[in-house]
């Protein structure tokens, strides 16, 4: 049984990429779609209003955080997370289990889920598949994440497997409660958004044979979508791609493919070749906050000593507020200063440049010139031949 409010079209291919439509009960979402990171309930250093202005599609918000505070029993009794952040567009919640995995204090994982403390205060929690499936209907979002066991990276063959096995168990048992929630859910549990649906985790580290396998695990339960977890977490970026690439091959066509974590504006090029629909990273905001700003020619880092009477904008080529209004001399300025706004004003132009590469990519995919847009973005950028 799918989810009623959830739908998703391929509307074009160009060699290994698509471009698509997803709907969703808060609307539409052209793929390949980038999501900026919400992790509170908010992108860091902007208002809605920025991302709306910068055509945001979709937003990604963090379980954990919004679990721990204010609570997801709050946020049930405030309408659910769209009403209570006041974003009516469509959000996409992890399950959690990442920052368990690198936040929370003292973990220990069982069978039965992952027992933490909290990083806030040390209080004790235990996240089951079960309950983040329950946290997430009762946010309300509109694409909800399976709970899976994130491995490290290194990790070798024999220990992967074993992961890749458990997350499979807890895929199952996620989609149960997923199905439970949606027909009678139980007391206590209130969730806001009936439309939501539920998209399953492929893990398996670079092992072709256990991406596979997880892949035909993950499918036979049978989700609105599959994510592509376990990546960008220190491997190599070739090995990643390579990953990717052995995993989109295993998985359904009709649905979206949601690559998580990643990456720099090349990975994202070089994942929508392979194959992926969805992506969010936290390297635009956070680079942001730190000085560092994407352009098309490459990377700058506002800090530096040659912009300090650089009157040129930060991208000549790129049309946002910031580039619009200010030069690098100004924005170095304020950060040295360290003016507030300078987050602001960087988080815009950066979140603007992923936006847009992903807007210029769906443009090439619908106008199969996809190779050419491909090469002459890497050429630009002149990292990649
Ligand atoms: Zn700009």
């Amino acid at each position: 049984m799918m989810a009623p409010g959830f739908g998703f079209e391929v509307t074009h291919t160009d060699g290994g990429a698509r471009r698509g439509a997803m709907s969703t009960p808060h609307g539409d979402v052209a793929t390949p779609a980038f999501m900026p990171v919400g992790t509170q309930g908010a992108v860091k250093a902007v208002t809605h209003r920025d991302l709306a202005d910068l055509g945001t599609g979709i937003l990604l918000a963090n379980t954990y955080h919004l679990y721990l505070r204010p609570g997801d029993d709050l946020i049930a009794r405030a309408g659910g997370l769209h009403r209570f952040i006041g974003w009516p567009r469509p959000i996409l919640t992890d399950s959690g289990g990442y920052q368990v995995f690198s936040l929370a204090e003292r973990r220990t994982i069982t069978e039965e889920g992952v027992s933490f403390r909290s990083h806030l205060d040390g209080s004790s929690h235990l996240l089951t598949p079960e309950k983040a499936a329950d946290v997430q209907a009762q946010l309300g979002s509109d694409l909800a994440m399976v709970l899976d066991e994130c491995a490290a990276f290194p990790i070798e063959p024999a220990p992967a497997r074993l992961s890749m096995a458990r997350t499979a168990r807890w895929a199952r048992r996620a989609r149960d409660r997923f199905e439970t929630l949606r027909t009678s859910p139980p007391a206590g549990v209130m969730p806001t958004n009936p439309g939501q649906a539920q998209f399953g985790i492929v893990q398996g580290g670079v092992y072709p044979d256990l991406r596979e396998e997880s892949a035909a695990a993950t499918v036979a339960i049978g989700f609105e979508g599959y994510a592509i977890g376990g990546l960008s977490v220190g491997e190599p970026i070739d090995l990643m791609l390579e990953t990717v690439a052995m995993t989109t091959r295993h998985l359904p066509p009709d649905v979206p493919r949601y690559l998580m974590g990643a990456g720099t504006p090349e990975d994202l090029v070089e994942s929508v070749a392979r194959g992926v629909d969805l992506f969010d990273c936290v390297l635009p905001t956070r680079n942001a906050r730190n000085g560092q700003l994407f352009t098309s020619r490459g990377r700058i880092n506002i800090r530096n000593l040659r912009y300090r009477e650089d009157q040129a904008p930060p991208d000549a080529d790129c049309g946002c507020y910031t580039c619009r209004h200010f030069s690098r001399a100004y924005l170095r300025h304020l950060f040295m200063a360290g003016e507030m706004v300078a987050a602001t004003l960087n988080t815009v132009h950066n979140l603007r440049f992923y936006l847009d590469t992903l807007e210029r990519i769906r443009e090439a995919i619908a106008f199969g010139w996809f190779e050419r847009f491909r090469t002459e973005f890497h050429q630009r950028l002149s990292r990649r031949p």
